[in-house]
């Protein structure tokens, strides 16, 4: 299995606009961070997690020829606000498998309201097969992924657990039932998004103790903040076994 992180950033991804803070300024490559993504590709297929509005720069930096399946995390704009530019992939390959919570798709369809018409469609718009799913396994091409309930403050958020590698991101809280999902893993993703707590999201503290509890070979951390500080200095202060995510890393399990 090879993970590609296509972003590592929050929502405002880093730089943010027109900021001035010494990170947004940096010229180190990994302090660039798009917003979250990743693409897992597994036994010929290629899975992305999340479509932010990054989506088309992601695919086009990461050479990706075909997408078998989007699964969403939440509806959060840096999350889905990329689907309109599947086009490409849909001209190609047909309707697109996507993969949510029905809170998810029904925003999706909101939003998106022209890829999911019937009737009248406009012919350059994309197709998407939507698949509800709960919190129980499932199944795509003989390959079977695990939800993982996470909470994003009060919103209810999809963590994925696929083989031996678990992508778990704006999380602030997770329930003990969850974390019994996340036993014997060889790589953990969990977001870490700043030094300071924050209500929605872990900050650098909890994450750690949270990949503590885990126990994972090792993890990555994502969804990053300018406000975490420079890749070079925070990865200095890391456990052996942790590490910052940057984009275009990609790992293989
Ligand atoms: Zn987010």
């Amino acid at each position: 299995m090879k993970i590609t992180f296509l972003g590592t950033g929050t929502s405002q991804g880093i730089p943010v606009i027109g900021s001035s803070h010494p990170v947004c300024l940096s010229k180190d490559k990994k302090d660039k961070r798009l917003r979250v993504s990743v693409l897992i590709e597994l036994n010929g297929y290629s899975y992305l997690i999340d479509c932010g509005p990054d989506f088309r720069q992601q695919m086009l930096r990461c050479g990706c020829k075909k997408i078998d399946a989007i699964l969403y995390t939440h509806e959060h704009s840096d999350h889905v606000m990329g689907l309109d530019d599947i086009r490409p992939f849909y001209f190609k390959q047909g309707d697109i498998p996507i993969y949510a919570h029905k809170r998810v798709i029904k925003s999706l369809k909101k939003r998106f309201d022209y890829i999911f018409k019937t009737v009248n469609k406009y012919p350059g718009a994309p197709t998407v097969s939507p698949y509800i799913i709960k919190n129980k396994p499932f199944v795509i091409n003989n390959q079977e992924i695990i939800p993982i309930k996470l909470k994003h403050l009060d919103l209810q958020v999809f963590g994925f657990r696929c083989n031996d590698f678990a992508y778990l991101t704006d999380m602030k809280t997770i329930k003990d039932i969850e974390v019994e999902k996340l036993k014997n893993l060889k790589v953990l993703v969990v977001n870490a998004l700043r030094m300071e707590p924050h209500y929605s999201h872990l900050n650098l503290e909890e994450a750690l103790q949270f990949i503590k509890r885990v126990n994972p070979e090792k993890a990555y951390l994502t969804h990053i903040s300018h406000m975490m500080g420079f890749h070079e200095d925070v990865e200095k202060v890391l456990p052996n076994n942790v590490f910052l995510a940057y984009d275009n890393l990609q790992i293989t399990i």
